[in-house]
């Protein structure tokens, strides 16, 4: 098994405590940033966001493939935002069973309908990947999922790479703290907000950040706000219910919530159904799709990020189909896809069946859900495939294979949790961010990274769901 921990002070106890504690008070002196479970709207008391004591080794060659590959996925994501028949048919056998998915595509629908209002675009995602370990020791990227809506710590993950190169230099590794790199994707996720709202045009419009009811990880959100503060660009926070009781449209379909013109939503919530706590929360939702404002992510990219269309993409033939006459594209981009199966009824799907009831364990099975904590893994899977695999409600789901990526000894630090060794499994993200105007992209860019790490005894969930921690890659 591999380790984190420097070999020095595995066995020394003594100085492993300490170190925790300086790691925590430099994470505290870098702004890495929550706000405590028992008061999530109030930053009257916050902590560190849990993270990891040292960073974990990533191959520098797998790192910098998955770099080099965001730009093509946000050019993918946006090229299938724009294809009606393709979302149409990728997403047929999902809506008839899936009502949260069927509710935005309705919304996709009605927008493809009365014609989109405004050419300006803006797309902020996050491909995650682990790295699957061969027989011969060497790992291969391999995507989990593609994120287009409310990606989240970009703002955290750009403060976490000081952080560790103090726990390095405090265990005296001078030399492997040099090898954490710069990282900051608030920045990045920034400059697409601020050139959207340029684009639009109205230096007194805001951007209107859509949050949660529940705000424990505000700062990740505070460190983009912020950026956008630097360059005079305003911002404001609303709920769907805040928009629901003072938004509107007015003639030429300009947003207007609090009496505030709105240049851009950026959603950082909307993503799962029970975001939605009534029907006027979806009819807020149709508002800003309806608006002349800037979606981040128009819902479109929204559909495009859904499991059931990862997996489509997954089919032969499909990728050629975005990408014709560009084979380097296509091949870099499928290099990191593993095995994807649809459940869709007809001979391919009984054939998923079948394989999935065989070896449950080769396997991950999904729902068209986000957040983390969805998935069914192991024996689970038999139990759900057999009261599903008959009728039509099996296409709700993806089968997956289950990737495995190398486990790493080390310390996940969370608040008010004693020191304890963990065998852990990483997940590496990349942000990307895009905009474009019409038919020109007029950016589109890699803008930063992210490595969350689990106990391996989670099969399952992220950051905010509580099971990963925040974490650097090591460059070996
Ligand atoms: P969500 O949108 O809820 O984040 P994911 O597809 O990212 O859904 O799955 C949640 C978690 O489940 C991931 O962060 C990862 O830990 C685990 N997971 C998902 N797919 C796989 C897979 N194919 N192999 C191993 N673990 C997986
Ligand atoms: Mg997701
Ligand atoms: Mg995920």
């Amino acid at each position: 098994m591999a380790n984190a921990i420097p070999e020095k002070i595995r066995m020394n106890t003594t100085l492993l405590e300490n170190l925790a504690v300086v790691a925590k008070d430099t994470a505290l002196l870098k702004g890495v940033l929550m706000r405590i479970q028992e008061t999530p709207n109030s930053s009257e008391s916050v902590t560190y966001a849990p993270f990891t004591l040292f960073p974990t080794p990533v191959p520098e060659a797998v790192f910098s493939q998955a770099l080099a590959v965001q730009t093509h996925f946000n050019t993918l994501v946006d090229k299938i935002s724009q294809d009606a028949e393709f979302l149409q048919e990728a997403l047929a056998s999902t809506i008839a069973v899936d009502d949260f998915t069927a509710k935005l595509f309705k919304i996709h629908q009605q927008i493809l309908k009365e014609g989109r209002s405004q050419p300006v675009v803006l797309g902020l995602n996050r491909s995650d990947y682990m790295l699957d370990q061969a027989a011969d020791g060497s790992s291969s990227l391999k995507q989990i999922e593609i994120n287009t809506i409310a990606a989240s710590f970009g703002g955290l993950s750009s403060r976490t790479p000081d952080v560790h190169r103090h726990i390095l230099k405090a265990a005296g590794q001078l030399k492997e703290s040099e090898r954490i790199l710069d990282n900051n994707p608030a920045a990045g996720l920034a400059r697409g907000l601020a050139k959207a709202w340029e684009l639009y045009g109205s230096e007194k419009a805001v951007v209107m950040f859509l949050v949660e009811e529940v705000q424990r990880n505000i700062f990740d959100h505070r460190y983009v706000e912020k950026e956008l503060w630097n360059r005079n660009i305003p911002t404001m926070r609303r709920r769907f219910e805040d928009v629901s009781k003072t938004g509107s449209l007015d003639q030429d379909k300009r947003l207007f919530v609090d009496g505030q013109e709105v240049a851009v939503v950026y959603f950082r919530n909307g993503y799962m159904p029970q975001n939605y706590i009534s029907e006027k929360d979806w009819d807020a939702r149709l508002m800003m799709e309806r608006s002349l404002a800037v979606k981040c992510p128009n819902i479109s990219t929204h559909l495009a990020g859904t499991k059931k269309v990862q997996q489509v993409l997954a089919r032969p033939g499909v990728l050629e189909k975005f990408f014709p006459d560009q084979a380097q594209v296509v091949e870099q981009i499928r290099a990191t896809f593993t095995g994807l199966y649809t459940l869709d009824l007809g001979p391919e799907g009984d054939k998923t069946v079948a394989m999935a009831l065989a070896a449950p364990d080769r396997f991950v099975l999904k729902p068209q859900r986000e957040g983390g904590g969805n998935n069914i893994y192991g024996s689970e899977i038999c139990q759900v495939l057999q009261g599903v695999k008959d009728s039509t409600e099996r296409t709700a789901y993806i089968l997956m294979d289950l990737i495995h990526p190398t486990p790493v000894q080390n310390y996940l630090l969370r608040k008010d949790t004693p020191l304890k060794i963990s065998t852990c499994l990483s997940e590496l993200g990349v942000f990307g961010t895009y905009v474009r105007k019409g038919n020109d992209m007029v950016m589109n860019e890699c803008v930063g990274h992210l490595l969350r790490t689990k106990s391996s005894e989670h099969s399952d969930g992220g950051v905010a769901a509580g099971v990963a921690v925040l974490d650097n890659p090591l460059l070996v």
